[in-house]
């Protein structure tokens, strides 16, 4: 009777306060009893925990075990996806499409037909002309990222054949340095224009940057005129440049040749722009359009001309080609 007229009358309030209090009357008869019963048992008490604690701590190990370096789980479904399989798909989820970071060497080798591809300038290496020091001197990054990455920079060039088409192609890779731009990459990427303006054939160049490499300075920057002079004199010949936007793709490379294709391709989702989104926000005070920077939005507004998924690149690139190379093709005849 007592209890439910308490309820009645402040339900708010004294509904809580009476369940502590029966709570706290409960406890003190009930622990008495339980460390009593518990301690005799002491020997096979303790024996059964420990064996719990093993059991538990095998089946976690396992767990753990099977995961490393034979499963990745997509950011974007967050499905589980079987390393080989993956890769065997080129870095594409299976389920939701959502494209990984790929290297340079399994992009080539994905595009390119078996034992065709010739690489120039393999060995050649960035120089610390400026004897760059921060956080760490740029001697030290070089070093620890041609460790990390097998590569001896950002960009991997070389004569190829696409199906029926000799191609010049280059390749960026964004795990060597952020994927910017230096001097190796800029004279690199020259050399192999000129060498696609000599040969007369398509270049191709696919990009994923950070944008110019800090480290170099003017250095850096200067490369942006000189492979854009470059594809000038290869846009002269009257030879097609195409240009394929991959994941992310910012700054000194946009605002080089990575924009000035005859036909600009990227890959879904891909992230592209000049600065970063939060840098434009800052500056501008406006909110940004939803899908900003993505390479759907720039289709949209017309700097690029189609998004290709990376396991059709191939076919879509040599279809292109087809076309492109039509004229002079007739025109050798
Ligand atoms: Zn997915």
């Amino acid at each position: 009777m007592n209890l439910s007229s308490q309820k009645l009358i402040a339900k708010p309030i004294y509904v809580p306060l009476m369940s502590t209090t029966s709570f706290t009357k409960q406890t003190p008869g009930v622990t008495p009893v339980e460390p009593a019963l518990t301690p005799p048992s002491n020997d096979a008490g303790a024996t059964a925990f420990v064996k719990k604690k093993l059991k538990l701590g095998g089946t976690k190990t396992k767990k753990r075990d099977i995961p490393a370096g034979l499963w990745t789980k997509c950011p974007e479904c967050e499905t589980m996806l079987f390393d080989k399989e993956l890769d065997e798909n080129l870095k594409v989820c299976m389920k939701c499409q959502h494209h990984f970071p790929i290297g340079a060497r399994e992009r080539i080798h994905s595009l390119v037909e078996t034992c065709t591809f010739e690489e120039m300038d393999a060995n050649m290496i960035s120089v610390d002309v400026l004897g760059f020091t921060g956080a760490a001197s740029y001697k030290d990054k070089l070093a620890a990222n041609w460790k990390k990455t097998n590569l001896k920079d950002a960009v991997i060039t070389g004569i190829g054949m696409i199906g029926s088409h000799r191609v010049a192609l280059g390749v960026m890779d964004f795990s060597f340095l952020g994927g910017s731009m230096g001097s190796v990459v800029g004279e690199k990427l020259t050399r192999l224009i000129e060498a696609g303006t000599e040969k007369e054939i398509p270049v191709i160049i696919i990009s994923t940057s950070g944008g110019a490499r800090m480290y170099e300075g003017m250095f850096s920057l200067m490369q942006m005129a000189k492979t854009c002079a470059a594809l000038g004199y290869h846009a002269k010949a009257k030879l097609p440049y195409i240009s394929v936007l991959t994941n992310p793709d910012y700054a000194g490379v946009m605002a080089s040749y990575a924009s000035v294709g005859d036909l600009i391709l990227a890959e879904p989702k891909a992230l592209i722009g000049f600065a970063g989104p939060r840098v434009i926000k800052d500056t501008t005070q406006a909110e940004l359009p939803p899908g900003f920077q993505t390479a759907e939005f720039l289709l949209d507004h017309g700097l690029i001309d189609a998004i290709v998924p990376r396991n059709e690149m191939k076919e879509r690139l040599i279809g292109y080609m087809d076309f492109l190379m039509a004229g002079r093709k007739a025109a050798a005849k």
